[in-house]
């Protein structure tokens, strides 16, 4: 079997380009205009260029995008200034506090501090209540692009066996939420789980977040299934120059599964579609 390549960079442009339509009716009808706020305090280099796609893919999307730039020793006050005066800001409908934070400050601390109706990252408490109780959530970017990505191929996910490996706030835990609100029959793995090849083995649908790369082989997979590969690690190469590679071995699993992602190219794209696809969700709930 070769699996099919799950295209995540086609998909996340045809998300960018309905998000673009919304924005659209949304300024027709109402004359509001989606706004995102992006704080970064400090200069990881990773983080910089995380930021500068956000903005960028913001503004060719047609929305507002506004950029705070925080120097790495910003107190908690001054921090909490800003958000609080975002959250009061009628022309910013989406605030990203970009992570991680330098160790002064506790990222959970600053989370809450976002007003739930703007926290488009999902992280809020309330929003991962309601995401648990079924409720209206934001939720996160990077699970909800897998999502979209799953139902490009397999549209009908109630009843199917799902594995999530990994259980992290931004990743894992939000994932499996999202395919058991679908009906799905869900196990979250993590590093102490027991025989985790023959765990993964049951799976319909298994979505690797655990960050080690190539940890997925071809006999951890069930013939047919769908992979989605969240793990972004970088190796060494001969020539020096280094690859990112996902936490599953794509060539090998692509001679079993079903339906795979590619890393580069699968959910890595669909994060910032997915953000901006919240950012249009929270202008027009405001406007509801
Ligand atoms: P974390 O480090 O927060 O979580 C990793 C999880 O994997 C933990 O739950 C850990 O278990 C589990 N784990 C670690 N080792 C093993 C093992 N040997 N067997 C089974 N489980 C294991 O990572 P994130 O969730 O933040 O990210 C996961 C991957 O996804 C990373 O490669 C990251 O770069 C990538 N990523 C990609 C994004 C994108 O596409 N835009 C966005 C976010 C992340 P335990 O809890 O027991 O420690």
């Amino acid at each position: 079997m070769t699996a099919t390549r799950i295209d995540g960079k086609a998909f996340a442009e045809q998300v960018r380009e309905e998000v673009a339509e919304g924005v659209k009716a949304l300024q027709e009808a109402h004359g509001v205009t989606p706004g995102l706020a992006v704080v970064l305090v400090g200069e990881d280099p990773a983080s910089q260029v995380y930021v500068r796609n956000k903005v960028k893919q913001t503004e060719a999307c047609g929305m507002n995008s506004f950029h705070h730039v925080l120097d790495a020793s910003t107190s908690r006050e001054s921090l909490m200034s800003l958000i609080k005066s975002l959250n009061d800001d009628p022309e910013v409908h989406g605030i990203l506090v970009q992570l991680p934070l330098p160790d002064h400050l506790d990222s959970k601390d600053v989370i809450e501090a976002i007003d739930p109706a703007k926290d488009v990252d999902g992280f809020h408490t309330s929003n991962v209540g309601e995401l648990w109780t079924s409720g209206e959530p934001f939720v996160p970017c990077t699970p909800l692009g897998c999502l979209k990505l799953l139902k490009s191929v397999e549209p009908n996910i109630a009843g199917k066996n799902a594995v999530v490996i990994g259980r992290s706030n931004i990743v894992g835990r939000p994932m499996a939420a999202l395919l058991l609100n679908e009906s799905a029959t869900v196990t979250i793995a993590h590093s102490k789980t027991k025989d985790l090849p023959s765990v993964c083995r049951q799976a319909d649908i298994l979505v690797a977040a655990v960050g080690r790369p190539q940890m997925v082989k071809a006999d951890w997979i069930k013939p047919g299934a769908i992979v989605l590969d969240v793990g972004i690690n970088r190796i060494e190469t001969d020539d020096g120059k280094g690859r990112l590679v996902g936490d599953v071995d794509f060539d090998d699993a692509s001679t079993v599964a079903g339906a795979i992602t590619p890393v580069p190219g699968g959910p890595g794209p669909m994060t910032i579609a997915c953000l901006l696809a919240n950012t249009l969700e929270a202008a027009k709930r405001s406007v509801s």
